[in-house]
């Protein structure tokens, strides 16, 4: 077998370290050495400076370096489903999104194939792909596989999901996540400064951090607030997801069995205003999960027939 990755023999991609050969076999985050994608369309339903009006051109990958519970695309992320891909189909899949009129390509979850997606967005650029990159994951990453991403990377869309290392072991097994995300958003930020807008409002580079709010403040909602602001300043872009419904394995957790209710989400925005964000996306809460698109268990991962995202526009 050719191995062309020398990194993904003892596997340190990602903080997991798992030490694995992924070319005998997954490691922790369910993928081995070769890529492997459940969706990709064109998404309506991400940050409007994202989707704008024609669409991210949004590649799912399966399988994910962390095990949230209450996953939204627990299928894909911990089931793995998805079908592999060579890299030269990767990259004309970007290729082809970008001809159907997307306004970025957005990979999502791409952090366990960071080796190979270096290979894939190099092959786009040089085969065309003119729009930006944006690169959308949970913020679990290494810095030194970060900086390779240098110059490939337009857009990062990282979450910053806890502020309690407790709370991110246990929901998500995940060692040390706010140390080790914030470290990672510095890279980000360092590499792509904060969120450009073109005249047309689309977004062209720098860096959205994601934060999906947990019931009975979880997440530590008001902690990350503090923490971006004195690590990044007031214009960092953020986007305050209220979607949260128990998805995954969630009812396995008692504090984890409902949705966000409408004080909490207040309370974080209020929290946000007075810390004098410039930049904040919000969502209305509900309690239908009508935001996620409707991943394949088998078939054309590519919507081909139908480049359109399934539900609904969520952000306002
Ligand atoms: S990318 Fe996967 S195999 Fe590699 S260290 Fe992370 S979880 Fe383990």
């Amino acid at each position: 077998m050719i191995r062309p990755y020398p990194e993904l023999e003892n596997c340190t991609v990602c903080p997991q370290a798992c030490g694995i050969d992924r070319y005998e076999g997954p490691g922790s985050c369910g993928a081995d050495h070769r890529l492997q994608i459940n969706l990709a369309h064109l998404h309506h339903g991400e940050e409007p400076v994202l989707s704008g009006t024609r669409g991210s051109g949004t590649v799912f990958f399966s399988h994910c370096n962390l095990h949230c519970r209450f996953c939204q695309n627990y299928q894909i992320s911990q089931l793995g489903w998805g079908d592999y891909i060579t890299e030269e189909k990767c990259a004309e899949l970007l290729i082809d999104l970008q001809s159907h009129g997307a306004h970025n390509v957005n990979l999502v979850s791409p952090t366990h194939y960071t080796p190979q997606l270096i290979n894939v967005l190099k092959m786009a650029r040089d085969r065309g792909l003119k729009i930006p990159v944006v690169w959308n994951s949970n913020g679990y990453e290494n810095l030194s596989t970060l900086q390779k991403l240098s110059g490939l990377v337009d857009i990062y869309l990282p979450d910053f999901k806890y502020a309690h290392a407790a709370y991110g072991l246990k929901y998500s097994s995940a060692r040390d996540y706010p140390s080790i995300a914030l470290a990672a958003l510095r890279e980000m930020h360092s590499q792509v400064g904060n969120l450009q807008l073109d005249s047309e409002g689309i977004a062209v580079s720098g860096l959205l951090v994601r934060h999906l709010v947990l019931p009975h403040r979880l997440s530590g909602t008001k902690e990350i607030l503090y923490l971006l602001r004195e690590n990044f300043g007031p214009d960092v872009a953020l986007s305050l997801m209220a979607q949260y419904y128990p998805a995954g394995r969630a009812r396995e957790y008692p504090e984890l069995s409902r949705g966000l209710e409408q004080r909490e989400y207040e309370e974080v925005l209020e929290t946000a205003g007075s810390l004098g964000f410039t930049q904040i996306f919000t969502q209305e809460l509900s309690s239908q999960p009508d935001w996620t698109p409707d991943f394949r268990e088998a078939g054309d991962p590519v919507d081909r027939d139908n480049l359109h995202f399934r539900g609904k526009e969520n952000h306002a």
